[in-house]
């Protein structure tokens, strides 16, 4: 051990490296399963106008009442019954630094969505993996499995899962939630994606049901930019999570610019549509190539190259100057590739040049 003086991370996050994906500067960014498209732009010109009118000497309203109220009139839900944070990695780290931490576990089912477990090792929370079933359905008898094993105290499911694009059914989450019944597990379905599905899991919410449903202002609402997610829960969860928080963890800026989004609803709602359409256009055309590929349900499309080298393929299309995401070395996801469905154009660029690295003439 050496001691040169220096503060030391504490040992048991310092091993793990932090979850990036490149940022590197490219033609085509079909990476990080941004929305391809800005919002509106009457909504930025309205957002400017807020924040001209904005009292800055003043701490914002350190409940987002407004903001809440908005975000659950689209459910059909009160406020009471929604959580705002700093994108929905932050909600993840209030839920888990609120039911999770030291002596405490957090269930996920491989692959997923690397960040349940990342979020839970930053707060001392344990995590207990579970395997998902052939083409990466959740795999009831393992859910059970884990839950009889492990007692988890939160357990992750993702819907779509991200990187798969599989969507689990309500009613597999009620199986879920009569499996963990009797215990003190609260269920958390990522929802991340859930606009760009037809099945969700927010109608189960309720008051005495240990469910939340999180999403995101990040994907299809086009705000990546904003860092604004929220979840649908228990109103006295959603209290536990303030009481969790920092004070005004959302400031007054973002609360004015989610509140505006949402009156442009028929505006993004045409922005998932649009990117579910070029979805099964991008599946139709990699089903022409040689690449073994898995139905999405989401804003992006799992595949593997069959000709050649996941790490190989994604380099060619960097050459290319087109990037994705490399999911080479992921859990159970060897050789497999994740590409964003982008616009038309970003995404013929991709077509043509996975083509070209995979088609009969490539080397
Ligand atoms: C992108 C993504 C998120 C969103 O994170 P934000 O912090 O809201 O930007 C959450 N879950 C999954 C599965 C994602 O892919």
């Amino acid at each position: 051990m050496s001691n040169d003086g220096r503060p030391k991370v504490r040992d048991d996050v310092a091993l793990r490296a932090g979850y990036h994906s490149p940022q590197l500067d490219v033609d085509v960014r079909l990476n990080a399963n941004e929305s391809p498209l800005p919002p509106p732009p009457e909504f930025g010109a309205a957002v400017q106008l807020a924040i001209a009118d904005m009292h800055w000497n003043r701490y914002p309203d350190r409940f987002a009442l407004d903001l809440r109220a908005a975000i659950g009139a689209r459910y059909g839900r009160p406020g009471a019954q929604v959580y705002v944070a700093n994108g929905s990695n932050e909600v993840f780290q209030t839920l888990l630094l609120t039911f999770g931490g030291p002596g405490r576990r957090a269930a996920i089912f491989e692959p997923t969505y690397a960040m349940h477990a990342q979020i839970a090792t930053m707060t001392s929370t344990a995590v207990v993996n579970g395997r998902r079933g052939p083409d990466f359905g959740l795999d009831l008898d393992e859910v059970a499995r884990v839950v009889d094993e492990d007692d988890p105290h939160v357990l992750f499911l993702c819907s779509p899962n991200n990187p798969t694009g599989r969507a689990d059914p309500p009613a597999t989450v009620e199986r879920v939630l009569e499996l963990v019944k009797g215990r003190r597990t609260l269920v958390v379905v990522d929802e991340a994606y859930g606009q760009f599905s037809s099945t969700s899991a927010t109608g189960l919410v309720g008051d005495d049901v240990p469910l939340v449903v999180t999403r995101t202002f990040s994907k299809t609402w086009s705000m990546a930019a904003a860092r604004l997610g929220y979840l649908l829960g228990p109103a006295g969860l959603v209290e536990d999570l303030f009481a969790m928080s920092l004070p005004y963890h959302v400031d007054a800026v973002k609360q004015a610019a989610g509140r505006i989004a949402l009156e442009y609803g028929a505006e993004m709602d045409a922005r998932v549509a649009t990117v579910i359409e070029e979805r099964e256009r991008m599946s139709a055309a990699l089903a022409d190539l040689p690449v073994e590929l898995w139905p999405s349900e989401s804003s992006y499309i799992l595949f593997r190259p069959t000709a050649r080298g996941g790490d190989e393929t994604w380099q060619a299309l960097v050459d290319r100057s087109v990037l994705i995401r490399n999911c080479a070395s992921w859990p159970s996801l060897d050789g497999c590739l994740r590409v964003t469905v982008g616009t038309a154009s970003e995404n013929d660029r991709f077509l043509d040049a996975l083509g070209d690295v995979l088609g009969p003439g490539a080397p």
